[in-house]
């Protein structure tokens, strides 16, 4: 991240009279805390403003709906066709925009914010720090720069973004100033324990039996990832209906299996109604799996990272161990 690059996004969030800001599709708490944040600061300063996310129905997932401000949602095809700005959050790709990627050649000025390492540069102004934790983390950058206040429904929608993609504050991410942010958001009144009841503890009752579905299929490969070990498993469409719970209802699982100790590299196959196979990898530090997956077609971290493809579960996990096997080292 360039110093111009953060005057130049402070610029042109100070001078928008509308903006327009998308996340990326299937939104986490860093995705949906960082526009609700950042959009709720607009709209105080007088911006007119648009948030969304490029899918055909938003549908907030439950264990994000105690998020302040989600009157500022709307359905893609209520975004603006050509919006003076856009700002897109926690999207280190144009695909991750879905349906609302083709803005990005219409707005009249595309600002990025992301802390994702991979993915291709796009947009006019680039705030991308891939140091940082979370794109929240640059969101409250640029609120103090603003001169914008953070109080307690934007303190509620950074901490959510924080505690969500340092998975607690426990991965590596988790520095100092990482704390020093999240002490000050708790100072605003903030209630952490509501926070991680509904984004950590609460799960419809199905999610028990996909669950136990998966760890029931799991299988370890001791050899796999060059020696290090992998253990993998998946859900089918079918066991999510039997289950009565949705893909976002399952985002825990790979949680669990990654607890595996024998496995260095855990891996979870989704399919979607339509058939498609969303497959989320962890690492537990020795290999890059975000280039792993960059390779596939998709992205993320070096240690959290995932891609859609539309291969069956075998076709799929073939083409993974021979990325893992040959992973760069972290
Ligand atoms: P998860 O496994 O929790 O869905 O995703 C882990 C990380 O990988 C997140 O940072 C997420 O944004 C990223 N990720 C997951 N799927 C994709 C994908 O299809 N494309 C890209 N670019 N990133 C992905
Ligand atoms: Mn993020």
């Amino acid at each position: 991240m360039s110093v111009p690059d953060r005057d130049a996004a402070v610029a042109l969030l100070r001078d928008a009279h509308e903006a327009v800001l998308v996340c990326h599709v299937a939104p986490d708490g860093d995705a949906l805390g960082s526009m609700l944040a950042l959009g709720q600061a607009l709209r105080r300063r007088g911006t007119r403003v648009w948030c969304s996310w490029g899918e055909p129905a938003l549908v907030v997932p439950e264990a994000y709906a105690f998020l302040p401000a989600q009157d500022l949602l709307v359905a893609p095809d209520a975004v603006p066709a050509a919006p003076a700005l856009l700002v897109t959050l926690d999207s280190s790709s144009p695909d991750r925009l879905g349906l609302l990627a083709d803005r990005l050649d219409t707005a009249g000025c595309v600002l990025v914010v992301d802390h994702h390492t991979a993915g291709e540069p796009f947009g006019d102004v680039r705030l991308v720090d891939p140091t940082a934790a979370a794109t929240v983390v640059l969101v409250a950058d640029l609120l103090d720069a603003l001169g914008a206040e953070i109080d307690l429904d934007v303190a509620t929608c950074l901490y959510t973004g924080l505690v969500t993609d340092t998975g607690s504050f426990r991965h590596a991410s988790t520095t100092p100033s990482v704390h020093a942010l999240a002490a000050r958001l708790l100072a605003a009144g903030v209630r952490q324990d509501l926070v991680a009841q509904s984004v950590w503890d609460s799960n419809p009752f199905g999610y028990l039996s996909a669950l136990g579905a998966a760890c029931s299929a799991a299988v370890l490969e001791p050899d796999a990832v060059g020696g290090h070990g992998l253990v993998w498993s998946h859900l089918s469409d079918a066991q999510l209906s039997a289950a009565g719970v949705g893909l976002a209802d399952v985002e825990g699982v790979i949680d669990v299996l990654r607890t595996a100790r024998e496995a260095e590299v855990a891996v979870v196959l989704k399919q979607e109604p339509g058939g498609a196979l969303r497959v989320s990898t962890r690492s537990r530090g020795a290999v890059d799996v975000g280039a792993v997956c960059g390779a596939l077609g998709g992205g993320g971290h070096r240690f959290a990272a995932g891609f859609t493809c539309t291969g069956d579960v075998e076709t799929t996990m073939a083409l993974l161990r021979d990325a893992l096997a040959t992973a760069p080292r972290a």
